[in-house]
């Protein structure tokens, strides 16, 4: 704990910026080591339908689990809002999320008005949403007619048993195989798949995910089992490092690493050699890829996280709810940016594991 703060402490210090500063360098503001903000994660609700162990265990998450009333979550002309602002501070990118963003009313409405925001220079945004598509049936084609572009699957194992025990509730692989078949018949393009991958529960799973990936055209993702929140219970043995995965790749199709399509781009990327597309890496804990992270998070109350593994967000929806003007949020936000030093998985230690995270449900995965 005390080299933890002792590295913080050592952060330069950030250089103030008025509060109400609209210039050019406040509309793109850079933090302490020098990041710009290009990504925006939206959580709209924190409720889901799926218990998955690592995220929602159910015996923490019950049917006494006090959930966020819904006064205290951001209405959609809020969400609006404050993505135009984030947007007019260098934001390209909008991912909806949760909690399971499809247990949301109305959320088409929601990516209509998204939709319609325009970058600075006029262009469209890069809008996109995650989901674990029990309800894409229903909803892929109203989210794609209302502007979404692109979507992002969760799904563990194709195996039933494997898959039933990591959501939680039992929930089939064919109803989320059928979501995924509705995103395609939608026109939703690229479709991702990100895949969990955990030591000893779902590593036979990796290869028939790969192979099913690439025999569909989808970019399949593995992602480290990270330490998020404290409810499920972490230990470092129970991920699975992108090396061995890559190895694992390798061993059944020949590949190469291609190159991250933008500076903050998360996933490693890899190409079949073949032609059969390519998949993706989020290694978090083994490869950490703090000093190119340009995203920031908003949970569905309205709070904003400048890391995943944060412990205190600042109440945006105190700001949005007075009588501040753009200007004043926009003033606020950016100065937070300017403030973020934040670089969680490249200090993890013994040291950090006991330092307060919120949950990643709560704060919108
Ligand atoms: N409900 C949606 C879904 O299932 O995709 C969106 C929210 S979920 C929190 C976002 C992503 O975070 C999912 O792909 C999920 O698998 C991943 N996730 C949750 N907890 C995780 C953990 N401890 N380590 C790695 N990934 C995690």
């Amino acid at each position: 704990m005390e080299a933890f703060r002792a590295t913080m402490l050592a952060m330069p210090t950030p250089t103030p910026i008025p509060s109400a500063d609209t210039t050019a360098a406040a509309m793109r503001p850079i933090d302490r080591l020098g990041r710009p903000l290009h990504d925006l994660r939206i959580s709209v609700t924190d409720r889901c339908n799926f218990r998955c162990t690592y995220c929602m265990p159910k015996e923490i998450f019950g049917r006494d689990y006090q959930f966020l009333p819904r006064d205290l979550v951001l209405r959609y002309e809020e969400i609006e809002r404050l993505a135009r602002v984030f947007v007019g501070l260098g934001v390209e990118k909008l991912r909806i999320t949760g909690g399971e963003p499809l247990v949301r009313r109305d959320l088409p409405d929601l990516i209509g008005m998204l939709a319609a925001i325009r970058r600075p220079d006029g262009g469209e945004l890069d809008l996109t949403l995650t989901t674990n598509g029990s309800a894409l049936r229903a909803l892929a084609r109203p989210l794609h007619d209302a502007g979404l572009q692109r979507v992002t699957v969760s799904l563990d194992s194709l195996d039933d048993a494997v898959f039933g025990a990591m959501n939680g509730i039992d929930f089939p692989v064919a109803k989320v195989l059928d979501g995924i078949e509705a995103a395609r018949e939608a026109g939703l393009s690229p479709i991702k798949i990100n895949m969990v991958v955990r030591r000893g529960i779902n590593e036979a799973s990796i290869v028939p995910m790969a192979a099913w990936a690439r025999d569909k055209g989808l970019i399949l993702r593995f992602i480290e089992y990270m330490d998020v929140g404290h409810s499920n219970g972490w230990r470092l043995d129970e991920v699975v490092p992108a090396d061995e995965l890559i190895e694992l790749i390798a061993g059944q199709w020949p590949i190469e690493p291609a190159e991250a399509a933008y500076r903050g781009e998360v996933a490693g990327r890899w190409r079949y050699l073949d032609g059969a597309g390519e998949f993706g890496i989020i290694s978090s804990v083994t490869q950490p890829f703090c000093r190119d992270c340009t995203r920031a998070r908003i949970s569905a109350e309205g709070r904003f996280y400048t890391c995943l593994f944060g412990a205190e967000g600042h109440d945006l929806r105190a700001i949005l709810r007075s009588a501040a003007t753009d200007d004043d949020l926009t003033a606020a936000i950016a100065d937070l940016w300017h403030r973020r030093a934040d670089r969680y998985s490249e200090l993890r230690s013994a040291a950090t594991s006991n330092l307060p995270r919120i949950e990643m449900f709560a704060m919108g995965g």
